[in-house]
């Protein structure tokens, strides 16, 4: 058997040297990259309809896409006002059909020319004067070979984008399906399994070569399917062999610590408590005991709604932590908060004569060597800080325990920087961002789930309410009066254009008018990002004391603030908030007995037809998806009061790579497989790979070769992601 896959494309026919140039650009050099240029779509004969079967689909309201086949009779630019329109219009063999395009007008403008004959498919519209319509529909040029096959044998026929790169060397679609057509027939049957046989039996799979063929120019649909379907097992089996090495990395290549439990000082520790724990935090301790005790370093993620209590359960693994001669360090993502934390399990612990010490960004230079130097001689037993902790300085005496609070804030990397500080401490990672089902398989999959389900008892929902800006001087009174009850409000200016300026001045304008306007009787504060932390502390600690009803802020109270007596919530320009964003503002509130409010103020517009606005985001402009989306997050808001809930409609809204920014962090993109979508065969792929790497850990075994070599070749520039390379 020759080699030409490692041939360069310039030895196929109809590739020369400029040709060959163009497909460098898009990363295609060698005939095996043409193999694995996949098509976006396939026109399926199945799907072909006439037009009068079309008309009568569209009549009887079925939603799903059709493929008609035309050739172009004419084509117009419509211009009306700043916009146009682009439209062809097709003869097909029983009628006429229209399509329409709103954007990339000169484009396409130039690539529907008069009597050419392209499929075209997508959902058809009827329009008010009863022509058959399609809106930005794909499409396909055929030339008349294939438009006879796809016809006439019932072929099914590749659609492959065409980059600009391969226009401009007069590749066209049939063009480029031709050639990779040449390029399948010519040594397809060269490539070698990626995959390991007994997988490939278990699940019934197509072999790399089959696979290949067929997810290319498919025999039948069943065979295209499951070309599809063994592409996605293979990328998401691949996923979850990085997931597994890296959590085998961590919990069995290195030595932990194997701490010793004694219930006694705990005991002490919660009989101080003023209130007792709830049974999901017992359980998620045992959990955690479980861990510190066990040999192997600990690796956890602790899930738990805003509110739910994790900080007591931070504090008694700390205890833990402690009792057994090591430090342990909680970080945080803000100052405020570190410096909250670091207020509260100072006071709680000061009895029980542990030594807690707080480091962040802004503390003056000497004051900050006394406590580098406090952390490196062991006398500070509990540190609390922020990413400052993270820089190189910090040295521990003898680390034993890290906890990450609010975890969705930190990238996914810099959670092993800090873990490369010690020895081996143990890990405890706290979210109040629920992570769904298949993130906790992938982007987390290494670390082991504790969730805090139940939140305190005597806990209320708090009700959440959508207003119109227009009914701001109503707010106002409301505010005044629930001051007068003697509870307390945040009132929160969100980020202007990203400008920290501009969101300054708007909370500075604010509390200059309405300290001295509608809310001049009641005591009001400003906090914001640019105040130094002893500024900020000093109006927290009083808005704390109840010297303040109405605290007036930028974003700085996002996160892990807890005011008991707050009960009133009033975020302005909502709409500037992502969702998890505005759970972590609400859970500002409601953190006590006392009912609480959120009222999420928008202008009047947003709020019209916002219970109309459904997920299908067809055919609609960037700033329409837009606009539809922010609507379905503020409604989500009234609708969902658990974060596991509003975690979802993020997820459907965003995709998981933006939420839990798996971009920087090494985890391989997905082609094929979609993580929500695929959950099941996700399942599958994550069983085996944990079986196989848990077998066989080097991956030594001659079964494994197939793995370890598609893992150093494929997989090379994802291996850091598991810490391995
Ligand atoms: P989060 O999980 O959002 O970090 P916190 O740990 O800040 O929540 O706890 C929220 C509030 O609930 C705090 O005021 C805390 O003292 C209180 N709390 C924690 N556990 C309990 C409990 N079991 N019963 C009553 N209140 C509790
Ligand atoms: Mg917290």
């Amino acid at each position: 058997m020759g080699n030409n896959l490692n041939n360069p494309v310039k030895y196929l026919k109809s590739i020369g040297e400029k040709r060959a140039i163009a497909f460098s650009h898009i990363g295609i050099t060698c005939i095996k990259d043409l193999l694995f240029y996949f098509p976006f779509k396939h026109l399926d004969r199945s799907k072909l309809l006439t037009i009068e079967e079309v008309v009568h689909h569209v009549v009887q309201g079925y939603e799903g896409e059709v493929t008609v086949i035309g050739k172009v009779l004419e084509s117009e630019k419509i211009n009306y006002g700043k916009k146009s329109t682009f439209k062809v219009r097709f003869k097909s063999g029983d009628g006429m059909f229209d399509c329409v395009w709103f954007q990339g007008i000169n484009y396409f403008s130039t690539l529907f020319k008069d009597n050419d004959i392209f499929a075209v498919s997508g959902k058809p519209v009827l329009t008010k004067y009863g022509n058959l319509q399609f809106v930005h529909p794909d499409y396909d040029r055929l030339n008349e070979k294939e438009e006879h096959e796809f016809l006439h044998t019932g072929k099914i026929i590749p659609l492959y984008r065409v980059p600009k790169e391969l226009k401009t060397v007069n590749l066209g679609e049939y063009g480029l399906r031709n050639i990779i057509h040449s390029a399948v027939n010519l040594c397809v049957n060269e490539l070698s399994e990626t995959l390991p046989d007994n997988l490939i039996k278990k699940h019934q799979l197509l072999s790399v070569i089959q696979a290949v063929k067929n997810i290319h120019f498919p025999e039948s649909i069943d065979l295209l399917t499951s070309a599809i379907n063994r592409f996605k097992f293979e990328e998401l089996f691949y996923l979850e062999c990085l997931v597994a090495l890296k959590r085998q990395n961590y919990k069995h290549n290195l030595k932990g610590i194997s701490f010793r439990v004694s219930a006694e000082p705990i005991k002490k520790y919660l009989a101080a408590l003023p209130f007792e724990l709830t049974k999901a935090q017992l359980k998620v301790l045992s959990e955690i005991r479980k861990d510190m005790e066990s040999p192997l370093p600990m690796n956890r993620l602790l899930q738990g709604d805003v509110g739910s209590g994790k900080t007591v359960v931070a504090v008694i693994s700390m205890l833990i932590a402690v009792y057994n001669g090591y430090q342990a360090v909680l970080m945080a993502p803000t100052e405020i908060l570190a410096q909250q934390h670091y207020k509260n399990i100072a006071k709680m612990l000061a009895p029980l004569n542990i030594d807690v010490n707080l480091l962040i960004g802004s503390q003056k230079k000497g004051e900050r060597t006394e406590i580098l130097n406090s952390i490196a001689n062991g006398s500070t037993k509990i540190l609390v800080g922020t990413h400052a902790l993270i820089e190189d300085k910090v040295e521990f005496n003898k680390l034993g325990l890290v906890i990450i609070d609010e975890q969705h804030r930190f990238g996914v990397n810099q959670r092993s920087l800090l873990i490369d500080k010690g020895v081996t401490p143990d890990i405890l990672v706290m979210s109040a961002t629920p992570i769904p089902r298949t993130l906790s398989m992938t982007v987390y999959g290494d670390l082991d789930l504790s969730v805090i389900d139940e939140l305190p008892i005597g806990r209320l929902t708090i009700k959440t309410h959508l207003r119109g800006d227009n009914t701001l001087p109503l707010i106002y009174d409301y505010i005044v009066e629930n001051s007068k009850k003697g509870y307390q409000t945040f009132l929160v200016y969100p980020l202007v254009e990203d400008s920290e300026k501009l969101e300054l001045k708007a909370a500075e304008t604010y509390f200059a008018q309405l300290s001295s306007n509608e809310l001049k009787d009641v005591r009001v504060a400003l906090i914001h990002g640019k105040m130094n932390w002893k500024e900020k502390e000093e109006i927290m600690n009083r808005f704390a004391d109840k010297e303040y009803d109405v605290l007036i802020s930028t974003t700085v109270i996002e996160v892990g603030i807890d005011i008991p007596n707050a009960n009133l919530m009033i975020i302005n320009d909502s709409f500037r908030f992502g969702l998890s964003q505005l759970h972590q503002l609400r859970g500002r509130v409601g953190r006590s007995k006392i009912q609480s409010y959120c009222i999420l103020i928008v202008g009047q517009d947003l709020l019209k037809n916002i219970n109309r606005s459904t997920f299908n985001f067809d055919y609609l402009s960037k700033e329409q998806i837009e606009y539809k989306k922010t609507q379905i997050r503020l409604r989500s808001m009234v609708e969902f009061s658990s974060g596991f809930d509003l975690s979802e409609v993020d997820l459907k809204l965003r995709g998981p790579g933006d939420i839990f920014g798996t971009k920087q962090s090494g985890f391989p993109e997905l082609k094929f497989a979609d993580i929500v979508a695929d959950m099941p065969l996700l399942i599958e792929a994550k069983e085996d790979a944990f079986n196989m790497i848990t077998d066989d850990p080097k991956l030594m075994k001659e079964s494994s070769k197939i793995v370890k070599n598609v893992l150093n070749t494929t997989y090379q520039k994802n291996l850091h992601y598991s810490n391995i390379a």
